[in-house]
């Protein structure tokens, strides 16, 4: 039996961030993954800017060192491509000068990636990591949770239970109540391929908008050593209506798209085709509870249009992790005082996933995204406002107002 304040299930990049919060506010915590890093994730492995904003955040010296991290690639932008074929390259930054340390964003195999943050986990003497251990028994007793794994080798008391436990987590089914709804959630999967053509030389990650796969996309992310992650993410409810095998659509892409076949003639598939899901922040959900929150992907909190989740999953661990200080301070774990959780969550996540929400239903009709790109290959002012759109929501707030496409259709 083993006691804490705070129990973290799960240590991807939700639970290993709160963990390191805590650690830099001083706050000992328990963290029990049911895997041994490092352990793989099925990702497209693209990370935003948010990534290293938000460690920087905890602390500078966590940033720097993945700045330094040889197993990711620089990208400097994205290439778009409309169900009409029509390409069109946007950089994070306008006018880049690929300085070091300046990227806006990379893609990282998670394998790595979160290798890396439990790394820095084990570094912190604050916290005590426990691997391979499932933990699927949760008890509400009056004075804290009793948290039991599968085999019942072990046993944890704790005040509090932070729950970091992915997109199957069964805490946010069974306590949480919350439970995947179709409309909600994507389907995704990935590959890893080497020798695909065609790359562009500042490692643009490739967004391809196809017809047949929309209102989701087709991706190519750039990764060290001439390889890529290449996958497909569909919304489940129309997976599920069309009756798509997700697997199979990826290969018939890659083999016979008049376009990409080209680009995969000399490509080598490594491994496996692999799938998982994504948890959709596209509906507003209670992410808290009487001595317990939701983070990351355990509280369903995935961009709906880009379907970055590690971002917003390490936001949300910051928050839970000064949330957690809070209750420790005041030794009130109450519903209502979680309730300051939620709040701060949908206060600095919830126009974004709102926007996003938006411009998820736009791209399901392919002629209004045509139109974009044909409009944005012209237009240099059109092509920075796409380029802010990743990371600036007043940004999205323009591009799902119909007076917006109007007055682009006016030509003012
Ligand atoms: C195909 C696909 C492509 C994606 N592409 C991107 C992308 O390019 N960029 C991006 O930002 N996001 C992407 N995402 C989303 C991203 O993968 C998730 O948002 C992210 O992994 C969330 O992190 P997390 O820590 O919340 O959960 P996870 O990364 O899933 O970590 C959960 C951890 O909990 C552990 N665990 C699970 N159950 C238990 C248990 N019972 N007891 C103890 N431990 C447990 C697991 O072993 C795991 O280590 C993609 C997702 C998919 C499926």
């Amino acid at each position: 039996m083993l006691e804490t304040k705070v129990c973290i299930i799960g240590a991807g990049p939700a639970g290993a961030t709160t963990a390191l919060q805590l650690a830099y506010m001083g706050i000992p915590c328990l963290v029990v993954d049911k895997s041994v890093f490092p352990r793989d994730k099925v990702c497209g492995d693209g990370l935003s800017g948010k990534v290293l904003t938000l460690l920087s955040r905890i602390d500078k010296g966590i940033a720097e060192r993945l700045q330094q991290f040889v197993f990711k690639e620089d990208s400097w932008g994205i290439t778009f491509v409309a169900a009409n074929r029509m390409g069109i390259n946007i950089p994070y930054k306008p006018n880049y000068a690929k300085l070091p340390g300046e990227p806006r964003g990379f893609v990282c195999k998670r394998i790595h990636f979160d290798n890396f943050l439990v790394d820095e986990l084990k570094r912190c003497p604050q916290v005590q990591l426990i691997e391979g251990k499932a933990i699927t028994k949760y008890e509400l007793l009056p004075d804290g949770y009793l948290l039991t794994d599968a085999t019942g080798s072990i046993q944890i008391k704790t005040q509090l239970v932070i729950a970091a436990n992915g997109a199957h987590s069964g805490f946010t089914k069974e306590v949480a109540n919350i439970h995947m709804e179709p409309a909600h959630y994507v389907a995704g999967i990935r590959a890893y391929y080497s020798g695909i053509s065609g790359m562009h030389p500042d490692n643009l990650v490739e967004l391809h908008f196809l017809k047949n796969v929309l209102p989701g996309y087709f991706w190519i992310f750039p990764l060290p050593n001439g390889e890529a992650n290449v996958g497909i993410g569909m919304l489940s409810k129309v997976a599920r209506r069309r009756k798509v095998n997700l697997k199979q659509l990826l290969l018939d892409t890659v083999q016979h798209d008049e376009i990409l076949k080209e680009r995969f003639k000399d490509a080598t598939l490594l491994g496996s085709i692999d799938g998982y899901g994504l948890p959709l922040g596209s509906k507003k959900r209670r992410l808290s509870g009487e001595r317990y929150m939701l983070v990351g992907d355990a509280g369903f909190l995935i961009d709906p249009f880009t379907g970055e989740g590690i971002g917003n999953a390490m936001y949300t661990a910051r928050m839970a992790a000064e949330q957690a200080a809070a209750c420790i301070a005041a030794d009130n774990y109450t519903a209502a005082a979680m309730m300051a959780y939620d709040e701060n969550v949908y206060r600095v996540l919830g126009p974004e996933l709102k926007m996003s929400t938006k411009l998820q239903k736009l791209i399901r009709y392919p002629w209004l995204f045509n139109m974009l790109m044909r409009m944005s290959a012209r237009n240099k002012e059109l092509q920075e406002l796409m380029s802010c759109m990743f990371h600036e929501v007043d940004v999205r707030k323009k591009l799902v107002k119909p007076q917006f496409y109007l007055r682009l259709l006016l030509g003012r």
